[in-house]
């Protein structure tokens, strides 16, 4: 949902399919990870790709009093937030050029910055706007790909502290691995990163944010979590490693749900869907779900994934289409009915379908099945 009515849960019944947001589990994965985290750390909330297809309305809602930061990945979700009147600080992740930059200077929305000329650029726009712009440098310390290469870094940093109408409010890295807590690679990078901080400081350049850890970096480098930290999955109650586990107790927070829109009986040797893929070998019963790629359930599962109806499993038969899949009942369960709900992500009794599992099943990650979650599916926090 992206207006400002939170969806109320009579409209919720009016829909065949909507995500479930646990502002308990929320609020828990929160606790879990600061009770990990340094006292001298706060949180940089992490809600990029619209909370991780969570929703971020919804989940800045229910975080905006608790943490010092938002981290965002575009302008429209920056904007959006001050939209629905957020005033906690938002650093604008990325690299961003133009009226984008302009944009983020009128809101006092933070931005990015991985070189000098981007400074430059930024500190252009703000000398026009007669408006500091407030600036985190991201210092690549190994993860080749964003940021100042840690070599040039302290040199574009007395460069950068140079230019007018810049705040230079923060500095940070980002690690691309670390799930072992001895990994030296990640131990590198913390050192050669506070060791940049430092030596900036004895040249007079001081950041009130000093930030690196992202979810496994806050469970397994504590020296990495200087005064803010990044978590983004874990929030959401998804471990982005197994050996989180041992760490975090978490909580997922999204549930799927659909309604069975049509209940049909397929006789032997009939068939459902594009190319045919199942046939029945008996008579069988088939529910038809509202659900399909375009909402973000992968493809992959076509003939392979299940949905929970009543707390057991039944199994997705056929191919999944755009805006719908089908589910066999098999050949005596005769009490599915058209408007009944049925679980593709989440628990009913004993049986769970976790975003982990789902992810296994089609040969990717956790990060890639909650951000394909399309936006249009509404969102309601219970
Ligand atoms: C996405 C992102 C995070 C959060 O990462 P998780 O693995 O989801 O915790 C932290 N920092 C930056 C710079 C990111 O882009």
């Amino acid at each position: 949902m992206n207006g400002l009515d939170l969806l109320t849960e009579s409209r919720v019944r009016e829909q065949t399919t909507w995500l479930e947001l646990d502002r308990n589990a929320l609020r828990h994965n929160l606790i879990q990870i600061i009770s990990l985290t340094l006292p001298s750390a706060t949180i940089m909330a992490v809600v990029k790709a619209n909370a991780y297809g969570h929703g971020l309305f919804e989940v800045v809602q229910c975080l905006r009093d608790k943490v010092s930061y938002f981290g965002v990945a575009s302008i429209e979700e920056a904007l959006t937030l001050r939209r629905f009147e957020i005033d906690t600080p938002i650093l604008l992740l990325g690299v961003h050029f133009g009226n984008t930059i302009e944009d983020a200077i009128q809101s006092d929305v933070t931005l990015a910055v991985s070189s000098v000329e981007q400074a430059r650029e930024i500190s252009e726009r703000a000398q026009k706007l007669r408006k500091p712009a407030t600036i985190h440098i991201k210092i690549d310390t190994g993860m080749g790909r964003l940021g100042i290469p840690k070599s040039c870094a302290l040199q574009a940093i007395n460069e950068i502290a140079s230019l007018e109408m810049l705040q230079l409010e923060g500095i940070f890295t980002h690690f691309p691995q670390g799930e072992d807590e001895k990994d030296p690679f990640t131990q590198e990078q913390i050192r050669s990163f506070h060791k940049l901080i430092e030596k900036a400081g004895e040249k007079g350049v001081h950041f009130a944010y000093r930030h690196a850890a992202n979810s496994i970096g806050i469970a397994h480098h504590k020296d990495g979590h200087f005064n803010l930290v990044r978590p983004g999955l874990t929030l959401y109650g998804l471990h982005p490693h197994p050996s989180l586990k041992r760490k975090l107790n978490l909580k997922p927070v999204l549930s799927w749900k659909a309604r069975i829109i049509l209940v049909k009986t397929l006789g032997l040797g009939e068939s459902t869907g594009y190319s045919r893929t199942f046939v029945a070998n008996e008579e069988t019963t088939i529910g038809v779900i509202p659900v399909g790629y375009s909402h973000g359930y992968p493809f992959a599962l076509s003939n392979k994934g299940t949905v929970l109806f009543r707390g057991g499993h039944y199994p997705i038969v056929g191919r999944i289409s755009m805006d719908y899949l089908t589910i066999n009942f098999g050949s005596n369960l005769s009490d599915a009915n058209v408007g009944d709900v049925v679980t593709l992500l989440g628990k009913e009794a004993d049986a769970e379908i976790s975003v982990e599992t789902l992810a296994e099943k089609a040969a990717t990650i956790s990060y890639e099945i909650v951000t394909q979650l399309n936006p249009a599916i509404p969102r309601i926090v219970l």
